[in-house]
């Protein structure tokens, strides 16, 4: 726990590891140099750490380092993948395959490519657990398309989707394959040879490294995936993607990457023991709560729940500490989760993602995103529980709906009154 509070928001973004930050230090202060630079020392050292960065991250999902392109984050990652096989591929076709559940980052892409009448997008529906049917995605492959896109994990929900199975039918069709790996990578094992992908967007700030990095693995052999880049300028990248590099920033992500990889089984089973016990309380503590997602196929640190009869942004304030806590004792430390999605938090229409499971609008307004992560403690869980089971019986006190459902009246048969 720290004075500032408990953070179990870890899908949003995660903390640096203070090893990355020690590893990042010297490249913010003496070692300053260019690594586009090739005339000097200054360069050379600059470029050498980037190299030593994209070999650690190339490990973590068994490419070549020469196949990773530096961006500055999974939403870049995105675009330039979706965007840069379109444009590249035109003369082939203009068809594109993605899920409803895909990160905006995706989908957003996809939508501006259709307005300006350069893709036709097919949004596959995904089942109630939020999956991809790989057989969905066969079944939509024309002579036209040029692409798949499908998420590793969910933001939202942590679903893990059937990636290998999805790789295994573009490849048989001859298609393109990318995935959006931001919240899976250096959590799950990602293998782009024995999965077959071609295409990887990563983000270092999901993996307890830096903001404002990240790659996009981009296959240059078997198939060699060509791209028209998004960003013109001195063809840093392959070409790909021109700018003068991040160099603390690619060393911390280098960072980030080897140390997940190092103790990602154990991390994954330490995570997952925590979620475990944060789902098992507060099911053992409060009724008419459900969870939203995959129950095996999921993000070890991943616990989305439905609280019904009770507002998700009521309970989110009770928690955060913007509203004055009713007193349960002098030391509430604010709680930071997420309602629905942190990207569509400031409307207040329901979560899209919980809309394409089925959830109906009612129970998706009442969901929290609990995020855990590589510093949270099984302390922190029991506070979480001990606050969340409090905040929800005050709510469901002051709730009237709570307490017909609880006398047994069917609130479908209610023929509500007009003022
Ligand atoms: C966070 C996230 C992104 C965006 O990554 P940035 O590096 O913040 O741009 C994209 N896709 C998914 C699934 C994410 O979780």
């Amino acid at each position: 726990m720290n004075g500032k509070g408990i953070y179990m928001d870890n899908h949003a973004t995660t903390p640096l590891d203070p090893r990355v930050l020690e590893a990042m230090l010297p490249y913010l202060g003496d070692v300053f140099g260019n690594a586009a630079s090739r005339s000097h020392p200054f360069g050379w050292e600059a470029e050498k750490a980037v190299d030593a960065g994209r070999e650690q991250i190339a490990w973590l999902i068994n490419a070549k380092a020469k196949d990773i392109v530096f961006t500055s984050g999974a939403t870049e990652s995105d675009n330039l993948a979706i965007k840069g096989v379109v444009e590249f591929y035109k003369d082939k076709g203009n068809h594109v395959i993605t899920a409803v559940t895909e990160h905006k980052a995706v989908l957003d892409t996809c939508k501006a490519l259709e307005r300006k009448g350069l893709a036709t997008v097919t949004y596959l529906p995904v089942d109630r657990y939020g999956m991809t049917d790989p057989e969905a995605v066969r079944k939509a492959i024309t002579p036209k398309t040029v692409l798949v896109s499908i998420m590793s994990a969910n933001n939202e929900i942590g679903t893990v989707n059937p990636i290998a199975e999805i790789g295994k039918v573009t490849r048989e069709k001859g298609v393109l394959f990318h995935t959006d790996a931001a919240q899976s990578a250096g959590k799950l094992p990602l293998d782009v040879e024995a999965m077959n992908v071609d295409l990887v967007s990563l983000s270092a700030h999901k993996m307890y490294g830096p903001k404002g990095v990240g790659a996009l693995y981009v296959r240059s052999k078997g198939p060699r995936v060509r791209l028209t880049p998004i960003i013109d300028g001195g063809g840093h990248e392959r070409g790909f993607r021109s700018g003068t590099l991040n160099v603390p920033g690619i060393v911390g992500f280098g960072k980030a990457a080897e140390l997940s990889r190092d103790g990602m089984a154990d991390e994954a089973q330490r995570v997952l023991a925590l979620r475990e016990r944060l789902r098992e309380r507060l099911f053992s503590q409060l009724d008419d709560i459900f969870v939203n997602g995959h129950p095996v196929h999921r993000l070890p640190g991943n616990l989305n729940v439905s609280f019904a009869y009770v507002e998700g942004e009521s309970l989110l304030m009770g928690l955060n500490g913007s509203t004055s806590p009713i007193a349960v004792g002098t030391s509430q430390l604010p709680i930071a989760v997420s309602s629905g999605s942190a990207c569509t938090s400031a409307t207040l229409e329901p979560s899209y993602v919980l809309k394409a499971l089925g959830v109906g609008d009612e129970l998706a307004h009442t969901s929290i995103r609990f995020g855990l992560g590589r510093f949270n403690t099984e302390e922190e869980v029991d506070y979480v529980v001990a606050r969340v089971v409090h905040e929800v019986r005050r709510l469901r006190d002051l709730s009237p709906l709570y307490e017909m459902a609880k006398e047994g009246i069917d609130l479908k048969s209610v023929e509500w009154q007009r003022e």
